[in-house]
């Protein structure tokens, strides 16, 4: 059965291309009936952090990525990695190396003014341990293979090849005997029954690396994907000046999971000319043969217009509760945190089928909720102020009266007064709505107007008219 995992270092945040490899791990299992496996390597003690932690399972549990069993922790593992090292020291496989750091560097200098990629000479590979400096604490390196090549069959990039003469006999443990990450890798993979692994093409020569350990240690290769890192709008790497790259960014901007999880499916992978996948969909469509070799660019425009999709596409009631989810990552959200309650919900509830039309995101949607939660004197923006001129503020006091008079307040009633009024006052429909909208609202845009006038009923419309009206 298939085995894959997602493997993060947690130094900072989960990176947005981080929350695809995982998406793409999650995928690649579930289509298959396997297992994903979350295994935070947190082995670089200096940099590794429980915040880091606590941020990637939130970001892996907000996009809706589930792990098999428990989390396996790369530290806590140390002892096995050791021990592996040992063993192939004992079998000849992996030698002690005692060059001094002024030794390393000079092989480092020699190296490069000759342009090679191979940076360790040997010094150790084949002397004698009797040897040994006094005093001086060993690293174990692996006996590399010198001659012939390496060969990766990879899903994603195809075959490719290096010459063993470029790859180095790598360290498997520091003299201090803490594992480096090449071994721990390759014991953790092997350990955990991993058969495929899918990452970023950054690890594509460590898995050549990584190919010279599990030989040596006669264990068989898992299949491998390096999939192309995603790209900015410019098509340089990713970077903070195009954007956000946190994933917890992209849930305070006010993304839906969902979104965010088809929007990343398709950077990358294509299933034809598919753009929108439902989770069952993604699933049975994803393979490894449709990941593109060239980066993919990341697009802004295109996530906001999914997000605006998935928005249109979800049911009222659970958009109400993503926006009460995100009050607290937003700018002004204890506002509306703090005045909810279930008449306002049922209010919000109401307005929704108009709101949701025109929002993008949750923040654009709980910008768009504000009039209906506002309380009097509402603020008004300054383009509507700008619409309510003195003639304006008069028709609104003129047409108060006649709303007043209504017996049943609903959108068509109030529709029948309003159209009614303008004709018989000679305006144009627009004349009055636009002053409606800005005095109801506060702003030049908003659900249509009647809908407006309903979802705050006959006090509230009334009162924000003649706060308004000359
Ligand atoms: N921990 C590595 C990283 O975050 C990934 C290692 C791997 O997937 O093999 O880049």
């Amino acid at each position: 059965t298939v085995v894959t995992r997602f493997a993060p270092s947690p130094t900072g945040f989960l990176h947005i291309g981080g929350g695809r490899t995982a998406l793409f791990n999650w995928l690649y299992a579930r289509r298959h009936g396997g297992k994903m496996l979350l295994r935070i390597e947190d082995t670089d003690r200096e940099r590794s952090t429980e915040a880091a932690i606590a941020a990637i399972i939130d970001g892996l549990s907000w996009l809706g990525l589930s792990w098999d069993g428990d989390v396996v922790y790369q530290f806590s593992r140390a002892a096995r990695h050791r021990e592996v090292a040992e063993k192939l020291l004992a079998e000849g496989k992996a030698y002690h190396c005692y060059a001094s750091q002024q030794e390393l560097t000079a092989m480092r200098e020699a190296a490069r003014k000759e342009g090679r990629s191979k940076l360790y000479n040997g010094l150790w590979r084949d002397r004698d341990p009797s040897e040994a400096p006094a005093g001086v604490k060993p690293v174990i390196r692996l006996k590399a293979p010198q001659t012939g090549e390496t060969v990766i069959d990879d899903q994603v990039q195809g075959r490719v090849t290096w010459q063993n003469a470029d790859l180095d006999d790598l360290v498997l443990l520091r003299s201090d005997g803490t594992p480096t990450y090449m071994l721990a890798v390759v014991v953790d993979d092997h350990d955990m029954g991993v058969t495929h692994i899918i990452r970023g093409d950054d690890h594509l020569t460590n898995g050549a690396r990584q190919k010279h350990i599990y030989d040596a240690l006669g264990w068989s290769v898992p299949t491998m994907a390096h999939i192309p890192l995603i790209h900015g709008p410019d098509g340089s790497k990713l970077s903070k000046r195009h954007g956000a790259l946190g994933v917890d960014a992209y849930r305070a901007m006010g993304y839906l999971p969902a979104a965010m999880r088809n929007y990343l499916v398709r950077l990358g992978w294509s299933h034809g000319d598919q753009e929108i996948f439902t989770e069952q969909e993604m699933i049975a469509a994803f393979d490894l043969a449709h990941i593109g070799r060239s980066p993919a660019r990341f697009d802004f425009a295109k996530l906001e217009n999914l997000n605006g999709h998935y928005i249109r596409g979800s049911a009222d009631a659970d958009l109400i509760a993503a926006l009460e989810q995100l009050l607290p990552h937003i700018a002004g959200g204890e506002q509306l945190a703090n005045a909810m309650s279930p008449a306002l919900r049922d209010k919000l509830l109401a307005a929704m089928p108009g709101l949701k039309e025109r929002a993008k995101t949750l923040v654009e949607l709980f910008e768009a909720s504000r009039f209906v939660w506002a309380s009097r004197p509402i603020d008004i923006a300054d383009q509507a102020k700008a619409l309510l001129t003195p003639e304006a503020r008069t028709v609104l006091k003129s047409l108060v009266p006649e709303l007043e008079a209504l017996s049943d307040w609903n959108a068509a009633a109030v529709e029948g007064v309003v159209r009614a009024f303008a004709e018989r006052q000679n305006l144009k429909l627009g004349a009055v709505a636009q002053p409606l909208r800005a005095a109801l609202t506060g702003r030049t845009t908003s659900p249509p107007i009647f809908d407006v006038l309903a979802v705050l009923g006959r006090i509230e419309s009334l009162g924000r008219l003649r706060d308004q009206a000359g």
